[in-house]
């Protein structure tokens, strides 16, 4: 990974709680959190990969821990290490890496109530502010401001019956709805739910494919067959860095 190209907190991961894959053990590193604290991941600056935001220097947030097991999950590093960082601090620390986009990812964002102050007092700092999350948790106290990324899990994630489904209705038109498509199968989930909520009226609509599950030129032709005004949505950052680097 260039440095030269990454500027990065001196945010360590910790080794935390010794955290197993049950699902009742998911959020043991965030037990004992103080409130007004954040368990934080990591904070760099990259380019972001992904949404129509591809491509602009943007600085990542990434909170520790999710509910969910994915199987493409390409961020479990980030399921049980992190650091308990104050509000406050977590705030200077994204603010003093400059420009003009911060993004909340994770893990799960939305599983600390803490991000909701965060994303708010970002907005206020004349960010814009990106939130990108699993789609299984209530978005309905976000900051109006912030541009919600709702991932919407699809049966090859493992995941669909955890979406929840009343999102939909809270999407606004700065929102953005991502599929991450790991076949055929996939692909055609996804174009019955873009129809049915008529997501492509409502919102930029990405369709991305599981890495190394799905080729991108399939999927291209795929999206030019169905006739949608969906965006097909490349992971940039594994195309400049090795896809499995870390904060990239
Ligand atoms: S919701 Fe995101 S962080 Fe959680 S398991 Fe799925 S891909 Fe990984």
């Amino acid at each position: 990974m260039p440095q030269t190209l990454i500027e990065r907190t001196p945010i360590l991961p910790q080794p935390a709680h010794d955290v197993s894959d049950a699902p009742q053990q998911r959020l043991k590193a965030l037990e004992g959190k103080p409130p007004g604290s954040l368990v934080i991941h990591e904070i760099y600056r990259s380019i972001q990969g992904e949404s129509t935001f591809a491509g602009l220097p943007c600085v990542f947030v990434r909170l520790t821990a999710c509910q969910l097991r994915c199987g493409y999950c390409d961020t479990k590093h980030a399921f049980k290490q992190g650091e308990t960082l104050a509000l406050d601090e977590v705030l200077a620390r994204a603010l003093a890496l400059g420009g003009n986009l911060v993004e909340l990812t994770g893990g799960e964002p939305l599983l600390q109530p803490e991000v909701f102050p965060l994303m708010t007092r970002l907005a206020d700092a004349g960010r814009t502010v990106l939130l990108e999350t699993s789609g299984a948790l209530d978005i309905g106290p976000v900051d109006a401001r912030v541009h919600i990324i709702l991932d919407l899990k699809t049966p090859g994630s493992g995941e669909v019956d955890a979406n929840l489904w009343s999102n939909l209705a809270r999407l606004k038109a700065r929102d953005e709805v991502k599929f991450v498509l790991c076949d055929r199968r996939d692909f055609e989930w996804a174009v019955e739910q873009v129809r049915r909520y008529e997501l492509t009226d409502r919102c930029p609509v990405l369709f991305s494919t599981a890495f190394g599950q799905l080729s991108p030129t399939e999927l291209a032709a795929w999206v030019l067959e169905s006739g949608l005004p969906v965006r097909l949505q490349l992971q940039m950052h594994k195309i400049l860095w090795d896809p499995s680097a870390r904060g990239v």
